[in-house]
């Protein structure tokens, strides 16, 4: 048959496993967002390969091995009794034990969960590193909780989920609202339930408990490694470059750091409240202290730099001119029309630190504009690559140092860019990082799932 043929008949299959996808899961459109997104992209991989149709992959792909919920309740400072949702969802184990984060934040959802657990998937491949997808977490708020409250609650959190994780099975680790703070409690009352020390069960430990070095460091940095080789490839480069970077948590800070120490000047950061705009650059330090050791809201900013000015409101930071914008901040927070504001104002290149926070409608965006778009499973998987690097360590009994941690990292972007950008290629849409991620990711799960039987 004609390769127009074949072409057809790979998006029938892709369109009609979709639908199945959307019926099963009702009202689910973050999940819906990131299925979609992959399928589309793996129309010329079953074309050119009808093997992986005929053993039902995609069918089986999209469908979590399996996906736990349970309540957790707790009790806060007055003596008041909480029931929240636990959730965590072990979506594929055909590389590895399932591997991802724990979000805390009142929006997660089966749905929030699913869509973070699937492009786990394919950003884990992406890695090199032999780790599974997963993702977890819990509708809970800790923003104005105690830290008592946060112990408390992270405790039963992990009372019930140690049931289902293991070194060698399930290995979380943080997200939104869950840092090096809640690891610890969490990582503490699964070593009092299982009465053993077993190091590798999570990452993102303190160094003094089994932690790696350059792994709080690794999500921004990683990102902006992955924009420097977009930049080199383009013969651009991060010195001298106007930047923004949304959010002021874990990615974005260290996203912020590096970019800065490659002479770019990053003019604004946000959290969920608003924004600032700081014309001489954003000052690290402070915001650091503000969020990191007060965990306090990014608005206190202007009070240090009277000179800066603070924004209300999440969107707004994508009116300011930039080179290079860094979305660290949450899924969506670039829409159709941002992504028009940045693209008229002259963006050069967009990296996701976030996961999933350009709309399918802001990527085409950037792609129809030739804007350099490093998309989240590649540009972020620089966490969880060095969540990898502390699962090996702990199994060896050995530390890295941080410099060796880093160039592992380095490598690993690099290589990350380089498989995109192969893959983009070879099926017919240079310069197309997101096709390119899709297929390089995916093919490394599809051929160990094959091998695997019907798994
Ligand atoms: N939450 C991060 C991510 O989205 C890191 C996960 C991990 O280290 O397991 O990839």
């Amino acid at each position: 048959i004609s390769t127009e043929e074949r072409n057809q008949v790979a998006k029938n299959y892709v369109e009609e496993v979709f639908a199945t996808i959307q019926k099963r899961n009702p009202n689910e459109n973050e999940f819906h967002q990131a299925v979609k997104e992959i399928f589309d992209s793996l129309v010329p991989v079953f074309a050119k390969h009808p093997k992986y149709m005929e053993s039902g992959i995609l069918e089986r792909i999209s469908e979590p091995e399996r996906l736990i919920t349970f309540r957790v309740p707790w009790v806060d400072d007055n003596g008041k009794v909480h029931v929240n949702r636990g959730f965590r969802v072990q979506f594929n184990s055909a590389i590895g034990p399932y591997k991802g984060g724990l979000r805390f934040h009142p929006s997660v959802n089966a749905s929030i969960i699913k869509f973070l657990g699937f492009e786990q998937i394919f950003k884990n491949s992406l890695t090199g590193q032999p780790i599974g997808g997963g993702k977890g977490g819990s509708d809970f708020d800790p923003k104005g909780k105690s830290d008592n409250e946060i112990m408390r609650f992270t405790q039963s959190f992990m009372t019930e989920l140690c049931k289902y994780i293991g070194p060698d099975a399930d290995v979380p680790a943080g997200d939104i609202g869950v840092g090096a703070r809640e690891v610890g409690y969490m990582f503490g009352q699964y070593k009092r339930i299982r009465g053993g020390y077993e190091a590798g069960v999570l990452t993102g430990k303190g160094l003094g408990y089994g932690g790696s070095l350059g792994r709080t460091e690794a999500t921004g940095y990683g990102t902006v490694y992955f924009v420097q080789e977009m930049l080199k490839d383009a013969g651009s480069s991060f010195e001298g470059s106007t930047v923004v970077v949304s959010g002021s948590g874990n990615v974005s800070t260290y996203a912020i750091e590096k970019a800065q120490s490659l002479g770019a000047k990053v003019v604004a950061c946000s959290d969920s409240g608003g924004y600032v705009y700081d014309p001489n650059g954003i000052n690290l330090a402070t915001v650091k202290q503000i969020k990191e050791v007060e965990r306090k809201r990014i608005s206190e900013y202007v009070n240090v730099h009277p000179h800066a000015e603070y924004h209300e409101g999440c969107t707004g930071i994508w009116s300011i001119p930039c080179d290079i914008a860094l979305p660290c901040a949450t899924q969506n927070e670039i829409n159709e029309e941002s992504a028009k504001l940045l693209v008229a104002n002259g963006v050069k290149a967009v990296g996701e630190g976030a996961n999933m926070p350009s709309t399918l409608e802001a990527i085409e965006v950037f792609l129809t504009n030739s804007v350099l778009f490093g998309p989240a499973k590649a540009a972020n998987a620089g966490g969880v690559a060095v969540s990898a690097l502390e699962m090996a360590q702990n199994s060896m009994r050995l530390a890295w140092t941080f410099e060796e941690v880093d160039a592992k990292l380095h490598d690993i972007m690099v290589n990350i860019y380089k498989s995109a950008v192969n893959a983009a290629n070879e099926y017919g849409y240079p310069g197309n990082l997101v096709v390119g991620a899709n297929i390089a990711g995916f093919l490394k799960v599809a051929d160990a799932m094959m091998a695997q039987g019907v798994i």
